[in-house]
């Protein structure tokens, strides 16, 4: 299967480690989303992703590595490590299972800073709509 194919998260721009945001005026709010994005079964790491983890956790680099990092062999990468989620199939390690937030923050990965790159989320403007149709703010679809 083609790499652009695959479920990765991956926003970074090819040349930098790091994507630095843009400043954006953004249309989603993430507060009314299931996070999506934090399903991803493929959320790229970085050396620095883990340092920072490794630092955020007071752990060695090569504990945050194998605590929250998996190899994926084939790849060629590394990615965060997923637990079983009530919503969808399995979510990042670090997604809260009911309050759907992010609870490293502030060591998240720089793809989890990047995303979606732009004014709109994709996910959010399916959510939304589908909301709509449903006359349901509350409707989750694309649960498992
Ligand atoms: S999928 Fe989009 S709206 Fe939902 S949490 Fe991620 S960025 Fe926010
Ligand atoms: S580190 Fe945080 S923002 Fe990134 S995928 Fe995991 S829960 Fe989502």
């Amino acid at each position: 299967m083609a790499k652009t194919a695959l479920p990765v998260l991956n926003t970074r721009p090819s040349k930098k480690e790091d994507a630095k945001p843009k400043k954006l005026r953004v249309l989603y709010n993430c507060s009314k989303c299931p996070a999506y994005c934090c399903t991803y079964e493929w959320i790229l790491v970085t050396r620095r992703d883990i340092q920072r983890l490794a630092k955020g956790f007071k752990l060695s680099y090569e504990e945050a590595e194998q605590k929250f990092t998996k190899d994926i062999e084939d790849y060629g990468q590394r990615v965060m490590r997923h637990r079983k989620d009530d919503i969808f199939k399995s979510a990042c390690r670090f997604l809260h299972p009911t309050e759907r937030r992010c609870t490293v923050y502030e060591h998240r990965p720089a793809v989890c800073r990047a995303y979606p790159e732009k004014s709109r989320c994709g996910y959010y403007d399916f959510l939304k709509w589908e909301r709509e149709q449903q006359g349901d703010e509350d409707f989750i679809p694309l649960q498992r």
